[in-house]
Order: structure tokens, then C-alpha cells, then sequence
């Protein structure tokens, strides 16, 4: 294969408005699927993405397409549809020269093409704009090349407007890819170097692995090292995904091939696949590690479910590399896994998953942000070995003596609405401690609003709110801000003055009485009443901010039954001792489990 002609791009667009329909109608101009087949969109293959309309997985094409008598190989890389998977996408763009941005010529720019657009800019991909759905009687192609003129200074003569549903358009957008974008810049001879886009795991076969080389040539049979890793490994299967798996001999550089290297050879997402000499070398260094920014706690609904749920957590995380887990244990949830993802939206996605594809039963707590704490204290320092610290749960945080600064994570929100809304919108914001940027027009209509936001206040319900507020109209997305300076302090539940420990939280100082109202109310209405006075109390450092007291009661089951019926009676003692076992005592106070599921679970 002459490196010329080969083309690596991706289809980038807000949610709906046609990535899969298009690489459809691709695979069916280059003859991998045949036209009008009746098949749900072949690249969308996991349940959840077919559920959702979105793309978790990138998945890759290669397909052939013969142009002015001369054949290219055209490897499209499918991105997942989110920002949230802005490390699926970053990961995919470093193996393109281009992307094929589409926009829904009805809907027009939305937050998530601003976001992509952003994307492709700062990997310095060429940018092929694409109106999409021109087919539909209410599309208006011409505003929405007003938008794009407006909004990102795109040429309107160099936008090209097609309908993915009905094919029209499509071959010249194919020629476009050819034409306008360039052949991959990469190192034919020298050293063979690839880095994993994409693992997943075969039963029979191990790790397979999605690679974009960037120099040199690998083969069946040959030498190759992790660069990871100082175990050598053999090159055994290598083939081009069309997206079909098609066994091949050789690759060369500029290609997206799948490898794989037998059932004990490794690889992860993130990590190069070298020559033998290159990793011996020395010369190559590894790739940036992936950021966390929501925690959530994973428990088996049973305990006797353990090492069901681990396993079925251990096959996701392996498809899934961008997540992080370590185990977790909570005397109310028992033995579970606190598990890092890339956003909200990431971490519902896993969790859909875990129960639809390996049919386990979990508990998930409430999703939470990392925070940051600059310590101090000769100890402490010397202990830690560094003067800022990672808090991923609130129960790591050291003793507020010996913290000089609390930091949290702050995101760039992208929101994208009717004029109309601009007031609902802001409001909405400032109530969520964000800070407004300058906005700008996108047309008459619409309007685009820029806001630095705590990642705190997103997670929790924003988007819904969001789209509630504006009649479904705005589109919401997000980038990493970085982590700034911020008033958090952590909060305790005592109840009748010990501490639960799995209900301690950390909140903003502003936050701090509302929180504390809210979660001493919601435990009065869940837990029972007692032999004895129960009195549940917010605190933060010894003082008390909200206070809720649960009366005595003495509860006679069998009362109820008259003495009579003694099976019933006895099956009533039954269930009641069972109950119990699933009862966590704090003071001599006895909390159903499921009570901790529902304060902890999200709302
Ligand atoms: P994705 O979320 O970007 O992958 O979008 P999909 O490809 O799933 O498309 C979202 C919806 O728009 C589906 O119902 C498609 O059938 C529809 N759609 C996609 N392209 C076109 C088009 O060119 N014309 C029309 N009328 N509908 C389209
Ligand atoms: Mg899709």
C-alpha cells in the first residue's frame, strides 16, 4: 500500500444529527454492506449505544474506494458522540488528518459542534464542514451556513450539504476526504511504532487491539514490547477491520490495523506497541495518563453476588480503559469498588452496561467529584511526599488543622439556546456558582453562552435541568477547566453523636445549611423508628448545622395477630430476624441497608 493513498478520518457532530447514518451509507458505497439492508446501523453495535442513539465505542472501517482510476484505503474511525468521551475522541483524532464535521441543517450549530469543532482546531485536523439532512422539507441549509460563517469563519463555498438518509451528496463528500484531506505524515522506514486506539477482549484470542502505526512496518510472527512493559511478545494476529475482521500479513505505517498478541500479551489504551529495538532503545516515552472527574462507589446488591459483579466489572473495565477501579468496602454496602470515569454521562453508560451485558445486580452511590487539598504539617508532608493531594472520597481528607487550601474542579460549559431563554439560562448558572463569559451570536435566533462552573454543580442534574428550562431547545456540553481555589469544608452525620462514616460529604461553605437541612430530613424519613431517641445531626468540625430528632417507639409485630395463627406468626418472627441481618447498627441504632442505598444512591 502507497501511503498517498491512504486517508484517516472521523465523522464528528452534535448527538442526532447523523454520524451513524452516514458511515452506513459509507459502508454501502464501498461495498462492505449491501444498499437497503435491513440492519441497525452496523457501527453501532452495543445495546446501550443502540438504546441511547449515541456512540460509546469508536469503532473503525476500512474501506476501499477506487477515485480517478486509482484505489485509496479510507480508514474511518467512528467517535463517540459526547464530550464526556473526549478521551475515546482525543484518542481516535491522533490517528486522523481530518474529520467530516456534520450539522443538522435544520437544527444547526449545537453546544457538542462547538465543542468537536474545538477539538479538530487544536489536533490541527482539516475540517470538512457537512450540512446534513437537506432532505427534510423544514432544512435551511443557507442560515446554517450563515452560523457556521458566523461562529467558526467557515468559507460557505467550502461546505458541502448532503443527506446521509437518502445518500445524496455522499460520493462527493467521499472525494472531498480524498481531496482535501492529507495522506498521514508518518515514517515509512525506520523503527515499527503504533499506539493503541481501542482494546476489547476475545475469548480465545486475548486483547485485541486498534493501532494506528506511525512508523515503520509490522508483521505476522514479529518481535514487539509494550512500551509499558519489559516482556517481549509475538505479533500473532493482525488484520484490517472492514469492519469485518480481514486477516493480513503486513501493515505499514500510516494504517489502523487490529493486532493482537495471544492470550497473555497485554495491551491497554494509551500504550505504543514497539519493535524489539525501538523499546530497547529507550528512546520512546509513554503517553499522558487519562483524568478522572466523577467517582462513584459500586456495590453487589448481595454480597453473595461478589465475585459475579468483580468479574463483570473486570470485562467492562478491559473494553472500557478509561475508567479507574479500586476496591472499596463500606460497613453498610459491604465489599464494592470506588470507579473513576470521564464524566456523567461515562459513568451512566458503564453502568447500563454492567447490568445489560453482564446481567449483575449493583448498587451505585451517588456520583461525586475529586478534589484537591494543599497540606501542611511537617508529618503529614513527609508522609504524603508531595504538598497537594488527591481526595477521591471524603474520608481521605486530612484533619482540617493541616489543610491551607481546598481546591475543586471547575469545567468550561458550552450552552447553545434560543434568545428567549437567556435569562432562564443565566439564572440558572449563577444559582450553580458559575462565572459568565462574553457570549456571542450564533444568528437571530440563537445565542452562545459561555460559563466556568464547579464540575459539582453540573454533575448532579444540570443537564436535565437545563433542557427542562428551555423546553429541550439549549445543548449543553463541557471541557476541563482545571482545578481552582474554592471554600469546601467536609460534613459528618452523627447519629446520637457517632459518625456515619459512608455519610460524610464534602460541600461548598455556600452550600453548607441547605445540605445539612436536606440530608438530616431525608434520613428522618428514612430511618425507623427505635427503642430509643434518635437524634441525626449535620456537623462540620463539632459545631451543628441542621438537627432532626426520631421519637421512641417500641414496635410489637406479633401484637397485631391476636395470638392465633402460629405459622403466621412464626413466619413473621422469621422475616423479621432476616431483616435484621441486613440491618447496619451505628450506637445501638438500627438502620436498614436499604436506607443508606437510597440517601446514597443518585436522586
Ligand atoms: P448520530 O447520533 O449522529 O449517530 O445520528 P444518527 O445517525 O443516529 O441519526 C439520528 C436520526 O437522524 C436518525 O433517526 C436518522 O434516521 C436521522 N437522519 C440521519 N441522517 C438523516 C438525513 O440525511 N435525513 C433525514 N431525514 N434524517 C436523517
Ligand atoms: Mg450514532
Amino acid at each position: 500500500i502507497d501511503v498517498r493513498r491512504i486517508r484517516n478520518f472521523s465523522i464528528v457532530a452534535h448527538v442526532d444529527h447523523g454520524k451513524s447514518t452516514l458511515a452506513d451509507r459509507l459502508l454501502e458505497i464501498t461495498g462492505v454492506i449491501k444498499p437497503g439492508a435491513e440492519r441497525a446501523q452496523v457501527l453501532d453495535q452495543l445495546q446501550v449505544e443502540r438504546e441511547r442513539g449515541i456512540t460509546v465505542k469508536a469503532v473503525t472501517a476500512s474501506l476501499n474506494y477506487t477515485y480517478n482510476n486509482e484505489t485509496y484505503l479510507l480508514n474511518l474511525i467512528d467517535t463517540p458522540g459526547h464530550v464526556d468521551f473526549a478521551n475515546e475522541v482525543v484518542r481516535s483524532v491522533t490517528a486522523c488528518q481530518g474529520v467530516i464535521m456534520l450539522v443538522d441543517a435544520n437544527e444547526g450549530i449545537q453546544a457538542q459542534t462547538v465543542a468537536v469543532h474545538n477539538l479538530a482546531k487544536r489536533n490541527n485536523l482539516v475540517i470538512i464542514p457537512t450540512l446534513n439532512k437537506v432532505d427534510l422539507p423544514r432544512a435551511n441549509p443557507d442560515k446554517v451556513k450563515k452560523q457556521l460563517k458566523q461562529v467558526f469563519n467557515i468559507d460557505e463555498n467550502s461546505v458541502l450539504s448532503i443527506s446521509a438518509k437518502k445518500g445524496w451528496g455522499v460520493p462527493e463528500l467521499l472525494q472531498s476526504v480524498i481531496e482535501r484531506i492529507p495522506p498521514p505524515a508518518v515514517e515509512s522506514e525506520g523503527h515499527f511504532r503504533a499506539h493503541i486506539i481501542d482494546t476489547w477482549h476475545d475469548k480465545y484470542r486475548g486483547v485485541l487491539c486498534l493501532a494506528y502505526i506511525h512508523s515503520g512496518r509490522v508483521q505476522v510472527g514479529q518481535a514487539v514490547k509494550w512500551s509499558s512493559d519489559s516482556k517481549v511478545n509475538t505479533v500473532r494476529h493482525l488484520a484490517l477491520l472492514r469492519p469485518d475482521e480481514e486477516a493480513i500479513e503486513e501493515a505499514v505505517a500510516g494504517q489502523v490495523v487490529m493486532v493482537g498478541c495471544g492470550p497473555k500479551g497485554g495491551g491497554g489504551v494509551g500504550e505504543q506497541l514497539l519493535s524489539k529495538e525501538l523499546a530497547e532503545s529507550g528512546a520512546v516515552t509513554g503517553m499522558p495518563p487519562v483524568k478522572h472527574m466523577v467517582y462513584a462507589g459500586i456495590f453487589p446488591a448481595d454480597q453473595s453476588q461478589h465475585a459475579m459483579v468483580s468479574d463483570a466489572i473486570r470485562k467492562l473495565a478491559l473494553n472500557d480503559s478509561a475508567v479507574s477501579v479500586s476496591p472499596d468496602s463500606s460497613p453498610a454496602l459491604g465489599q464494592g469498588w470506588r470507579i473513576g470515569f470521564l464524566g456523567l454521562l461515562h459513568l451512566e453508560v458503564f453502568t447500563q452496561r454492567l447490568l445489560q451485558e453482564h446481567k449483575a445486580e449493583a448498587i451505585l452511590t451517588a456520583p461525586s467529584v475529586p478534589y484537591k487539598v494543599k497540606i501542611k504539617g511537617a508529618k503529614l508532608l513527609k508522609q504524603y511526599r508531595t504538598d497537594v493531594i488527591l481526595i477521591t472520597n471524603p474520608l481521605q481528607l486530612p484533619d482540617p488543622n493541616n489543610i491551607e487550601e481546598y481546591y475543586e474542579p471547575f469545567v468550561l460549559g458550552t450552552i447553545i439556546t434560543p434568545v428567549e431563554f437567556i435569562g432562564a439560562v443565566t439564572t440558572l448558572c449563577i444559582d450553580r456558582r458559575g462565572a459568565p463569559l462574553p457570549s456571542s451570536a450564533v444568528d437571530d435566533q440563537m445565542t452562545m453562552l459561555q460559563f466556568v462552573l464547579p464540575l459539582a454543580e453540573v454533575v448532579v442534574d444540570f443537564h436535565d435541568t437545563l433542557k427542562s428550562i428551555t423546553s429541550g431547545f439549549a445543548s449543553f456540553d463541557y471541557q476541563d477547566n482545571g482545578f481552582h481555589p474554592s471554600p469546601l469544608v467536609r460534613m459528618d452525620i452523627l447519629l446520637n453523636g457517632s459518625l456515619v462514616d459512608e455519610l460524610s460529604t464534602i460541600v461548598h461553605a455556600s452550600r453548607l445549611e441547605y445540605n445539612a437541612r436536606r440530608l438530616t430530613e431525608k434520613l428522618k424519613a428514612m430511618i425507623p423508628r427505635q427503642m430509643v431517641q434518635v437524634a441525626i445531626q449535620a456537623v462540620v468540625g463539632g459545631k451543628v448545622y441542621a438537627r432532626e430528632t426520631i421519637k421512641a417507639y417500641r414496635k410489637d409485630v406479633t401484637a397485631k395477630l391476636y395470638g392465633g395463627d402460629v405459622t403466621r406468626r412464626k413466619k413473621l418472627l422469621k422475616q423479621q430476624a432476616e431483616g435484621k441481618k441486613k440491618m447496619r447498627s451505628v450506637a445501638n441504632i438500627k438502620i436498614p441497608r436499604d436506607t443508606f442505598i437510597d440517601v446514597l444512591k443518585k436522586q
